[in-house]
Parts: C-alpha cells; structure tokens; sequence
C-alpha cells in the first residue's frame, strides 16, 4: 500500500486571518489589554470597561479619547491599518502602544465588532458594525460624547475550540480585572472603572488624576500600600529608567504579585520577576513574596517588542546588566528601609562604635517625633513585660514558689539603708546589719576619689548606659556569660567584665560609706597569705623567700593599714591579725571566698600604696578583681558540679538568681558602662531580630 502526499492547497485568507487573530486574541483579557491601550493611545482620561460573562459575551469599552475620524472607520478593522506607524524604521521610536495596525482586524475575526466614536470636531458620533475586518454596512451617524466605545461580543464565535477551552467565565473575569488594575496603577492619572454588565456597583474605580499609590491601596488593599517602598533608579549606562513601588520586608504573600511596565506597556519578564522575587527571599518567610509595580523605560532601540503579536513577553538588551541593576537598587531600598532605623540596628561589633541614638537622653532630638510616629514593625517589637519567658524556662520546669521570690526581689539594688543578716549560699560569711549604713552617708573629700569618680563618669559611654538601663534579661550562658536584649537585638554580655568594672566603680563611689560583710570567723591573714601562696596563681618562686616569712610580712603590712582599710573599705583586721570583715558592695551579693586568699595578697603586693590616688585606684581593682562573678577558679570542680545533676539543683539556681537579679540589675541602675565595653567585646551582638525574622520563618 502507497501513501499518497496530500495536495497542498492556499488557505481561505478569512481563514488565515483568524488563525493568525486566535494568535494575538487568546483570550478576552488579551483583547482588553489591546483596546485600553488603543483608548491611552487616544488620549483618554477616563476607560470604562464593562463585561459579561468574563468578556466572552460582552467585552465593551468607552473612553473619552480623540475618536476615530469618520474616513478611517471603514479601514480601522482591516489588518495593518494604523496611525501610529508608517515605515519599519519608526519602530525603532515608538511612542504608543500600538504599531502594528493589528489588534482591532484580529478582534473582528473572532468577534461581532461594533464602534462608536466621535471625534471633538464632528458635529455627530458614527457607528459601525464589523465581521472579519469589513465593515458589515456603511456607517450610521448617531448620538455620542468625544471618544470611543468599542463593543465586543461573542468572543470566538467561530472558533469553537478556543471557546471550549475558556469555559470559566469567572477566571476571565479574573484575568481582565488583573488587566485593568494593572493599567490603573500606571496610568494613575486616567480613571479607570471595570463592571460587570447589570451590576451598579463597580469591580475596580479609580479616579483620574490619582496617584500610583493611591491606586494601589483602592485596588490591592491598604495593608500592601503602607508598606511600600519607591523605587527610583536610573542607570545611565545601560540608558533605562526604573520607577516604581515595592512591598518591604514586613509585607509578604503566597502569590507573588508583580506588575510590570516597560516603556508603558504592560509586559511580562519571567526572568526580572524572578530576580525580584530572588532580593526578597532573603527577606520574607519561605514561600512568601512581595508585591512589586515596576516601570521602566529602556531607550526604544533597545527593546524588542516585536517579539510575539501578544507583545506580553518581552526581551531587551543588556537584560542580564539591566536586570542585575534593578535588583540592586530594590536591594539598597530594602536594606535601607532596616538602617534608616538607626535606633534599633546598629551593628555592635568588636571594633565598631556603638552609636544608638539616644532618644532619652538627648533632649533636642525633637526630629525623632516630629516626623510622626515611626510604626513598629512586628519584627522590630521588644517585649517590654520583664515577667516574660527567659532562657530558663526552656532550661527546666519552673518552680512557681522560686518565681515568687525571685519577682519580690526589689528592683533598686543601691546600698541598702539595713542589711539584714543572711547566710550567704557558702554559708561562711555573714552580713552584718551594717553599722556604718544606718548613718549618715559621709561626704567624701577627698580630692584622689572625686578625681576618680569623675574619669569614671567622663568615660561612660552614654548609648550603652541606656542600653543596660533598659535591657531585659535573657539567660546565661554560663558563670562568665549571659544574653541579654535591648530593643530588637540580642547581646552576650560578659557579665565578669561588667560585674569587675561595677565592683570597681562600687569601690569608687561608694568610697568611706560601705556596708559592712562580716565573716563567720576571722579569718587569719597569715593562714590566707600562705593558701595564696600555695597557688600557682600567685607566681611564688624561691627566689621571693619562704612563703612564711612573706605571709608574716603580709599580715604585719595589712596590720599597720588597718585604720585606713576599716575607715574607708569596712574592711576591719583584728589585733591577732585576722581579717573580720569586708565591704559589703551591693546587696545580696557575696563574693566567691576562694578568691579571698588571693585578694589578701595582692593587696600586699600589687596595691600602690604610695600614691593616694594610684592606691585608691588600685586597691579598688584588687576587690573588684575578687568581688567579681567569675567562673570557680578551681576548673576541675566547676565543671564536675555543672555536669551532674546539681545544675538543676539549689546551688545552681542561686548563682542564676544572683547574675541576674542582683548583677544585671545593678548594671542596669548602678553601672556607667565605660567607653571601651564597646570595643573589646566585653558586649557582642549576636543578633538582631529582624535578621532573625528571616532565617527562622524560611526554616
Ligand atoms: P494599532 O493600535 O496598532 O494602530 P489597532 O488595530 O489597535 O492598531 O487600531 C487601529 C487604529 O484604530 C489605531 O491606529 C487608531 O487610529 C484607531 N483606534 C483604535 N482604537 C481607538 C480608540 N479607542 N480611540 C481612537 N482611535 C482608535
Ligand atoms: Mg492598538
């Protein structure tokens, strides 16, 4: 059996004309999207589209643009008819929409046709009736304002399989009014309206002369048009323009909706839609995009419209660069948009400054509310209730009756007027009612410790200050470090450094008018000097000669300052040279005894006693050095007590309790943070919670 080749024959050009109209009309939106850009070509100010059935029955459009001269109407359907281009060269300049002369011929093709029109110089409107590009009878003169109405019915009529396969009406629908809204939002100064046939009410209004943003909140909602960002970009280099408005990192949804413009037109670039979507994907939760209008104008060589007749798709040169520049630009916007909130996200690094912009203490920093109140963003909110969840809580079950008590714990941790006795958790120091408290507070005079207080107060960094003054507290880490958070932001704070700078700051201030510690038992200097000695820590060598004979010496020194020591440190040193008391520094805070030994002698060796204020300012380090809250120092049985289960036990929660309601909240009232904590990573920020927003919400 032979096969025969078919005949080849020509198509009726009817019927050429309506494939190649099925290929520019696909459907109803796209004959919409055609008609409102002949109606922007006119001039109009106001597009009234009205439907029904999705357009597929009726698809009807008016607007009061310049009108069709009577002469043309009997052409205007034809294919390749058109005033807006005459030779291939002005493609290379095209200002309107149109050029192809296409758009009405394909419409007729597939569509009963009909157009009113009237220009401002004719006295009356004229109709016509269209089938496959022709005029079905010569046009009648009729009643009508300026502009034009084009009538579209029976979409695809002649093509049943095209009308098949649009058998939503509501997704037509759908898609027309994604048209209009997208012409809406760029054409911000033509009115636009979308109805539905019979209905009074209209699915979109705009009004002419509105603004982008306007039509944005009347047409996508309020909740995306207070997020926006402007996008205002111009790249000389690559001679495009590109204006616009984006959603910011606080506004996101499954869908993302991108509208894009290229020299007026509404097109579609998969590959810049993407490259979008990309910028936000470090910014929004996984799955979640934003909202972006974009217009650009790209030098008209540069762009092929002629790429398809749907003119949807569009390809220009350079896109890569072009594409790459755009989304650096949204990129410095977004970012942008975190940074200009200075107050909560500046970057608190080793080696930067910290510069929080001190709302409280800068009373000329009216501009903060002068520009209105700045909204905070969910991710830039701070829990402001201290009886919120810490680290703890997730740690263990919480005991209802350690909360109590921990709550009753008075915030102001200032020297207290009456020190009740209590029995420290070593159990072998006791606080003494204090004697020299309930007196009077002495003046102090003395020119060395003013001097002192005041380089304390010069070098006070002012934005930390307030940074511990309204911290919250987060946890510990460990004995040498804890979290806290100040605004949206999360510190390791070295709570040894802090404690150690406190104590010394204590010393300072306090000077002459401490409480008084009182230990179980004497404890005799000797008997200290020798442990210290023992220690490693204390570098003894030989060559310093017999621990005995430098543990007497010590005593005997320590001895002939006791005056001193008791009058101005409370430290008191009996006549068998046993040390009785120490200062008492801050309320319910004992220092650790193992460092006691130590202490007694560096004071003997490493304070300068020579100098007044060299020795003040030493012998205040010397106890800041003891009194502050540091690791054990005898590693080994530090780490055994936090690996068993005494981590949960009493122990354990008291020095918790002590870090944080004791120390945390005196640096919180008491403490004037010096200027290098900024610096030396005494504080590192370990994150930012908008930053933080986003790697949890992709997880
Ligand atoms: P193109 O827009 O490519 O020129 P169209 O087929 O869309 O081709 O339109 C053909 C011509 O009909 C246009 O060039 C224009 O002169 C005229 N025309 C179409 N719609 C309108 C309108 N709403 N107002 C005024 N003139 C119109
Ligand atoms: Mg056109």
């Amino acid at each position: 059996m032979t096969t025969h080749p078919g005949l080849i024959k020509r198509l009726d050009e009817v019927v050429v004309n309506r494939i190649a109209a099925g290929e520019v009309i696909q459907r109803p939106a796209n004959a919409l999207k055609e008609m409102i850009e002949n109606s922007l070509d006119a001039k109009s100010s106001n597009i009234q589209v009205t439907v029904k059935q999705g357009g597929l029955k009726l698809l009807q459009i008016q607007d009061n643009g310049t009108g069709i001269r009577k002469e043309d109407m009997e052409i205007v359907c034809e294919r390749f008819t058109t005033s807006k281009l005459q030779k291939f060269e002005d493609l290379n300049s095209i200002a309107t929409y149109g050029f192809r002369g296409e758009a009405l011929a394909s419409i007729s093709h597939v569509a009963h046709v009909s157009i009113t029109t009237k220009t401002a110089d004719s006295k009356c409107a004229f109709k016509g009736s269209y089938v496959d590009g022709k005029l079905k009878e010569a046009v009648k003169p009729c009643a009508g304002n300026v502009g034009t109405q084009i009538t579209v019915e029976d979409l695809f009529y002649n093509i049943s399989t095209r009308r098949k396969a649009l058998k939503s009406p509501s997704e037509e629908h759908a898609k027309i009014a994604e048209v209009v809204s997208r012409y809406a939002v760029h054409n911000s100064s033509v009115g636009f309206t979308l109805k539905k046939q019979g209905e009074n009410t209209a699915d979109i209004r705009t009004c002419a002369k509105s603004s982008h943003v306007d039509n944005i909140r009347t047409i996508y909602g309020p909740s995306i048009a207070k997020e926006l960002l402007e996008i205002q970009h111009e790249d000389k280099k690559l001679s495009f323009k590109c204006h616009g408005y984006v959603t910011n990192a606080n506004y996101s949804m499954k869908k993302c909706i991108f509208l894009l413009f290229i020299n007026h037109r509404l097109v579609d670039s998969s590959s810049l839609r993407k490259a979008v979507d990309t910028i936000y994907q470090a910014y929004l939760p996984k799955n979640m995009h934003p909202f972006a209008y974009l217009s650009l104008e790209i030098a008209p060589q540069n762009v092929d419209v002629n790429v398809h007749p749907t003119k949807h798709e569009v390809h220009f040169l350079h896109e890569d660069a072009i594409i790459a520049s755009i989304q650096s630009a949204i990129e410095t916007k977004l970012l942008g948009a975190n940074t200009s909130r200075t107050y909560y996200t500046q970057a608190l690094l080793p080696g930067a400054p910290v510069s929080l912009d001190s709302k409280e203490e800068d009373p000329n920093s009216s501009k903060s509310t002068s520009g209105g109140p700045e909204k905070t963003y969910a991710h830039h909110m701070v829990r402001t209730d201290s009886r919120e969840q810490k680290l703890d809580a997730f740690m263990k079950p919480v005991n209802p009756s350690t909360t109590t008590t921990t709550e009753d714990v008075p915030k102001d941790t200032t020297q207290s007027e009456d020190s009740q006795m209590e029995t420290s958790p070593s159990g072998d120091v006791m606080v003494l009612p204090s004697c020299g408290a309930q007196q009077k507070r002495r003046p102090v005079k003395l020119t060395s410790v003013l001097t002192l207080q005041e380089d304390i107060k010069e070098n006070m960094h002012k934005n930390l200050r307030e940074m511990f003054q309204f911290h919250k507290f987060v946890g510990c880490v460990n004995k040498e470090f804890s979290l806290m958070q100040h605004q949206t932001k999360l510190y390791l704070v070295n709570t040894t450094k802090l404690s150690r700078e406190l104590f010394y700051q204590l010393m300072i201030f306090d000077f002459g008018n401490f409480g008084i510690l009182r230990l179980s038992e004497p404890a005799p200097i000797y008997d200290l000097a020798m442990l210290a000695l023992d220690l490693e820590e204390s570098g003894w060598t030989e060559a310093d000669g017999p621990k005995d004979d430098l543990a007497q010496y010590i005593v005997d020194f320590l001895t002939s300052k006791a005056e001193m020591l008791s009058d101005y440190f409370s430290m008191e040193i009996d006549q068998k040279g046993n040390l009785c008391t120490l200062p008492l520094l801050l309320d319910n805070y004992v220092p650790n005894m193992e460092g006691l030994p130590m202490f007694v002698l560096r004071l003997a060796t490493e304070v300068n006693w020579d100098s007044e204020r060299e020795c003040f300012d030493t012998f205040c380090k010397e106890t800041s050095e003891f009194y502050c809250f540091k690791p054990s120092l005898f590693q080994n049985q530090e780490k055994e007590s936090t690996d068993s289960q005494e981590e949960e036990g009493v122990t354990d929660k008291s020095w918790k309790w002590t870090v944080e309601h004791v120390l945390y909240s005196a640096f919180r009232n008491l403490l004037f943070p010096p200027k290098s904590f900024a610096e030396d990573s005494s504080i590192l920020q370990i994150a930012n919670l908008p930053d933080l927003y986003k790697v949890f919400e992709r997880c």
